[in-house]
């Protein structure tokens, strides 16, 4: 069903950091306001710097991300950031705070192709218990993103629950029914799931609930079946031998060579790190073994071009 619908593609995209300033407390982040880390936001030189680096990667598709900090990294800052960066990537998607439709709609004109946010999970009270400070404990206008989202009319959303807060099946239920909602009431917009699993980072936090490789390839099936045409995504949080094996099973996206602190790709400082990553490939040696399986590379997303 997978190679019907998208033939035989994986679609490459890398995440750019541009802040790690953060006013959430989230119990299972580095980033979060509690833990003690240098902050750092990069500056339009800092972004230049950061664009050539992945651009020289090979990279068409970008996925910005921001802790979520509203005063100093918000729509001032993204108004400033994102026609900088959009002049060197087809495609742009973002992974920051939730914000309004106006806004989203404004961001659309600057280049905003896309935007991932993730409830992290569907069931209240165990998602007021990780989510302690900040604008993020409002379970409800994080739930209501996506709507405000397609009625900006952005191209494409993305959801997910970040797996091991809750139970894994009840959560991923509810992300496909998520997904169902949206579809039938706006149907103009793309969809892609991601399945993040926790990984550990500072301040360390156990999941509650465990999935295994085999339940998580299981989960992939469940959604292709599902849903035939919802992009599903796959991060370096996965361990390389993993990725590979799942390749032919439903999975239309991958981040490749990613570096979860800012200014990661021009400067290496892991120590700024959001979380470890598990695939520490080259993005050449991932897209090689995406070759050996069988399956063509495609550096870009949409053309907005296409889209007028
Ligand atoms: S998950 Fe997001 S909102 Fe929560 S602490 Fe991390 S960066 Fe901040």
């Amino acid at each position: 069903m997978t190679r019907q619908r998208f033939g035989n593609t994986v679609s490459f995209y890398v995440p750019l950091y541009l802040s790690n300033l953060c006013a959430n407390a989230c119990t299972y982040c580095g980033f979060s306001m509690e833990n003690r880390l240098k902050r750092r936001t990069l500056d339009s030189g800092d972004i230049e710097r950061e664009c050539e680096a992945i651009k020289r990667m090979g990279f068409d598709s970008i996925l910005l991300v921001t802790g979520e900090h509203e005063n100093k990294v918000g729509m001032k800052y993204f108004r400033e950031a994102l026609p900088q960066i959009k002049r060197h990537f087809s495609y742009l998607a973002m992974e920051v705070q939730p914000l309004g439709t106006k806004e989203y709609a404004e961001l659309k004109t600057l280049g905003l192709d896309a935007v991932m946010v993730y409830q992290e999970t569907y069931h209240k009270p165990t998602y007021a218990e990780h989510h302690l400070r900040g604008k993020k404990t409002d379970f409800h206008y994080r739930l209501e993103t996506p709507d405000r989202l397609a009625q900006a009319g952005v191209d494409k959303i993305g959801i997910g629950a970040l797996i091991g807060l809750e139970d894994w099946r009840t959560d991923s239920f509810f992300v496909a029914a998520h997904l169902d909602y949206l579809e039938r009431t706006y149907w103009q917009s793309r969809y892609s799931i991601s399945f993040p699993r926790l990984r550990p980072c500072t301040g360390g936090l156990e999941p509650k609930s465990i999935m295994t490789d085999r339940q998580m390839v299981q989960l992939i099936c469940a959604y292709r079946l599902f849903n035939p045409h919802v992009e599903l995504s796959l991060s370096t949080r996965e361990s390389p031998l993993f990725r590979d094996n799942v390749l032919p099973l439903g999975v239309t996206t991958m981040s490749a060579a990613s570096k979860t602190q800012p200014g990661g790709y021009a400067d290496d400082t892991p120590e700024l790190e959001q979380f470890a990553i598990s695939d520490e490939r080259s993005a050449t040696d991932v897209a090689e073994a995406v070759k050996k399986a069988g399956f063509e590379v495609v550096w870009k997303d949409w053309d907005s071009v296409y889209s007028g």
